[in-house]
Parts: C-alpha cells; sequence; structure tokens
C-alpha cells in the first residue's frame, strides 16, 4: 500500500495517475495532510508502507517520499503561479514527482507526465496554431518529459486526424451512438455495460421499445444539424436476432436523415453472435463499416478471456462478411492479454494477416475496478503478461509493414506499462467517429443504457456531457427521465 498525502486534495486526479503509472500493482490510498498523521508522512510513525507527501503552497511544492526502508527522498521545487497558469503549475509539481519515482525506480515513462486520456489532442491544437514538429518535440519533451517517439506517433495522428477533419463539416454535424449492452457471455476483462444473453435475453424486447422511444426524441434534437456518422455499439449488437436489427436498423434509417452520413458503422465484435442472415440485414441497411474483434487468435487465450468461441469462428465470420460484399471491416486486438507472450502477438498477426481487414485496433489491457479480472485478480495473478511494451511495437511494426497508418489514439486508467490503444487503418478507410470521439470535435447524441452524450460548443471550446442510467431495468422503467435529461440539457443550451 501506498500511501500519498496531499496539502489540497484538488490534485488527486495528477498525483495519483502518476504514482500508479510507476507501481501499477500497488493499491494506493490518497488523503489530506492533517496534524495527525504528519509523523506518517516524514516516515518517522510506525507505518512501514511507503508514503509520499506533497505540500503545494502558491510559488512553490515540496516532494517528500518515505520508502519502504524508511529512507527518504525529497525535493523542493519552484512552480508557476496557478492563478496564473493552472496546467503550468500542475506540471511542473507532476514533473517534481516524476522524477524522484524515476530515480527510486529505475523507469521511465514513455508518455512522461501526460496521464490524460487524449494525448493526440495537445499536439493537434499545437499543429492547429501552426506550430512546427521541432517546437512539438521541444513542447513535449520539457513541458510533459514525452519521450521522442510517442511524440512523433502523436504528431501522425494528428496530422492525418487534420487532414480527413478538415475534408468533413463537422462543425456543422452530429454523430449518433446507439448503445447494444448484450453480448454471448461476458469477457474476463469488460468493463463495459454488458448483460449476458442468456441471463437477459428476456429483456431485449423491453430495451429496444425503450431505446425506440429515445431514438425518436433523438431524431427531433438537431432538426438544422447534418447527420455524419452512426454507430452502433455496445455490448454487441449482433447479439440480437435477426429480425431484430432489422426493426432497430430500419427505424435508425427511417427516423434520421443519411444525406450526410459519411460512416455508418456495427460492431459486430464477437464471432460468436455473427450469423449470415444478420450480416446480410446489416448490409441491406446500408452499413458501410463493421468490426469483427478476435482480441487474440490463440484458443487458450480466448477459453482464458471467457469469448467462448474458436479461432475458426473468427476466420468464418469474416470471410462471410467479406462475401456479403462488406469492404471495410476492422479487427480489434488486444495486447498484455493473460498469459501471452510477445510470440502469441506475432501468431495473432499473423493469423489475421490473410484476412486483410481494412483497419486494426490494438488495445492494450486495462483492468478497470469492476471487471472480473480485477474482482478475482488472485485467481489469475501468476499470469499477468510481461513485455506488453514490446507486444506494442511488434504490432505497430506489423501494422507499417502492411500498409496501414495510425490514425486515432487513446490512453485509459490502469494500462499495462502505462501504454495506449492505436487505431490503424488503410488510407481512407479510417473510423470517422473514433476521430470524432477521441479528439472531442463533434456532439455526439448517445442513446441506450449507459450511453454517454457529449455536447461541443465550439466557440466556447467546452464540452458538457449528459448521461444515461447504466442499469438495463432503470434504463427500461426510467425512459422518460433519460429523454428528459437531454431535453431539459438542449432547452438549456438553445445556441447548440
Ligand atoms: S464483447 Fe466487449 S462488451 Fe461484450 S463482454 Fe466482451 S468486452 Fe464486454
Amino acid at each position: 500500500m501506498i500511501r500519498i498525502y496531499l496539502s489540497d486534495t484538488a490534485y488527486e486526479n495528477d498525483i495519483y495517475p502518476l504514482v500508479k503509472a510507476f507501481y501499477p500493482e500497488e493499491d494506493i490510498k490518497v488523503s489530506e495532510i492533517t496534524d495527525k498523521n504528519m509523523d506518517v508522512c516524514a516516515g518517522t510513525g510506525n507505518d512501514s508502507a511507503s508514503t509520499i507527501r506533497i505540500s503545494i503552497e502558491c510559488g512553490s511544492a515540496g516532494i517528500f517520499i518515505t520508502d519502504g526502508t524508511g529512507k527518504r527522498h525529497e525535493s523542493a521545487i519552484d512552480v508557476p503561479n496557478p492563478e496564473k497558469d493552472r496546467q503550468a503549475h500542475k506540471n511542473a509539481i507532476k514533473r517534481g514527482l516524476y522524477g524522484i519515482l524515476s530515480s527510486l525506480t529505475g523507469k521511465e515513462l514513455p508518455w512522461g507526465i501526460l496521464t490524460g486520456i487524449r494525448p493526440v489532442k495537445l499536439v493537434y491544437e499545437m499543429l492547429e496554431k501552426g506550430a512546427g514538429e521541432e517546437a512539438i518535440f521541444d513542447k513535449m519533451a520539457e513541458e510533459y518529459l514525452c519521450s521522442r517517439e510517442k511524440t512523433e506517433t502523436s504528431i501522425q495522428i494528428a496530422r492525418r486526424e487534420l487532414e480527413i477533419l478538415t475534408e468533413m463539416d463537422y462543425k456543422n454535424g452530429y454523430s449518433l451512438y446507439i448503445g447494444i449492452p448484450f453480448c454471448p457471455s461476458t469477457c474476463l476483462y469488460c468493463s463495459f455495460t454488458s448483460y449476458s444473453i442468456e441471463k437477459h435475453g428476456d429483456l431485449v424486447e423491453d430495451y429496444l421499445n425503450a431505446l425506440e422511444k429515445e431514438l425518436r426524441y433523438g431524431s427531433t434534437c438537431f432538426p438544422d444539424k447534418k447527420l455524419s456518422t452512426v454507430y452502433l455499439g455496445g455490448g454487441t449488437p449482433t447479439t440480437l436476432s435477426a429480425r431484430q436489427l432489422d426493426r432497430l436498423l430500419w427505424l435508425i434509417k427511417d427516423l434520421y436523415d443519411f444525406t450526410h452520413v459519411r460512416e455508418f458503422c456495427v460492431e459486430a465484435g464477437r464471432p460468436d453472435s455473427i450469423t449470415r442472415e444478420k450480416l446480410e440485414v446489416i448490409k441491406s441497411h446500408g452499413v458501410n463499416r463493421i468490426s469483427v474483434n478476435p482480441q487474440s487468435m490463440q484458443q487458450r487465450t480466448l477459453d482464458l478471456i471467457g469469448r467462448r468461441h474458436t479461432v475458426e469462428q473468427i476466420n468464418d465470420a469474416f470471410r462471410m462478411a467479406r462475401d456479403l460484399g462488406f469492404d471495410n471491416i476492422n479487427m480489434d486486438i488486444i495486447i498484455g492479454l493473460l498469459g501471452e507472450t510477445p510470440s502469441d502477438v506475432r501468431d495473432t498477426l499473423e493469423k489475421i494477416r490473410p484476412l486483410d481487414p481494412e483497419s486494426l485496433t490494438v488495445h492494450t489491457l486495462a483492468i478497470k475496478r469492476a471487471a472480473r479480472l480485477n474482482i478475482e485478480k488472485d485467481q489469475y495473478r501468476g499470469l499477468r503478461a510481461q513485455n506488453t511494451a514490446e507486444m506494442l511495437r511488434i504490432t505497430r511494426e506489423y501494422a507499417c509493414k502492411n500498409g496501414y497508418l495510425p490514425y486515432y489514439l487513446y490512453r485509459q486508467k490502469n494500462m499495462e506499462d502505462n501504454l495506449e490503444n492505436i487505431g490503424y487503418a488503410r488510407h481512407g478507410r479510417e473510423g470517422l467517429y473514433n476521430i470524432l470521439i477521441m479528439e472531442e470535435k463533434q456532439t455526439i447524441l448517445a442513446m441506450g443504457a449507459g450511453a454517454m452524450s457529449k455536447f461541443v460548443f465550439h466557440d466556447m471550446n467546452k464540452i458538457e456531457r449528459v448521461e444515461n442510467v447504466k442499469a438495463l431495468k432503470d434504463y427500461i422503467g426510467r425512459i422518460d427521465e433519460m429523454i428528459n435529461r437531454k431535453k431539459e440539457f438542449l432547452l438549456n443550451n438553445p445556441g447548440l
């Protein structure tokens, strides 16, 4: 257990993830410095756990770390005035802390002090303001201690995104997200809103009725905006029957104007949910991008993570989609899965190669609090993957050699080795919705259990969120309230 004591807990969201990145396996507790815990902080109490104490005053910060042996490490740093530049002030504290933790652990973090979800956004904004590459490298290294390699990737992605977004009238448009929270079984690492169809299948019709109500309301929200992309995710939308999918897709097409829609994407994530009939239905409604997600092509991994399908089923589902004319198929893989080694990742990529998907999304395993993998972590302790950074390197090399370019990137909390998720695509086959949501460039109207709408105020450079309840029965029972949340928000923000 690492105890962090802060003179002001408003810094918790900055300090906690940085410490966690250095000590991913440790439990961490954050508290405010009080007269009572001063001794513990100074390492003179009887608490043998490591402690980190950070006292922040207007122009300086004192960082005191007591390691498990009781030895003290400290640093006093000058920090910019938070009133003038809050971000620069926080960055200076984080750099001070990084310096001590790095020398204590011997670790360098590839993203430096960047712990947020969207590191590319920083680079994107610099490029938008006309900054040159060298200036960006300098800023990323000096201000954020970010490695040259990560900055290079960020620049490449930001350039691609800028190019794509410049071609889109995204400011006058909006996108639609529709969540289907059912899956054939629950994966070990899952932290999404997802219910096993076996146990909750009897609620599907009620769910679709509630969703229909929300979709009907949603179609009245932006009469003056053009719909740019539609994304059916979840869960696994193809867990619905062909008839249910038909009903839903028909409804969406009937309610919304598709004249300007550039991308209509359906996640057909789990191969065990895909049938020819469902794919035919999807195709008949004009869906132009689907995702068939293996996560791994190693059978023992699939069994271990509860995917309940075979490698053969992945190949069959993919080939079936190709036969039916889908020409923009994405495949997701996860690196850092239990028991996997870099050679497993290499083998997975070799098995994907003949399928030749248009895009490949590489996720790094992130173990969220609600995931079974976290709850039952003791059971899997010896199976944590090693060398995740090497796996990421292998995927990057594969993507590069096979004609894929990185086009979006995001990070999550608790990712193995503090790495990232990267979407690679062939030129012109990038997932537009992924860029819009990750760079927070466009309003996303989100429907369904656990869906979160994001409203982008371009003029004010601000984003507001409106969330739906996560629990299936709550969503069904409180659908009018979900609609009213959006209605009220939009009434209060007529300029959107
Ligand atoms: S397929 Fe995705 S949403 Fe469904 S259980 Fe697995 S991780 Fe969760």
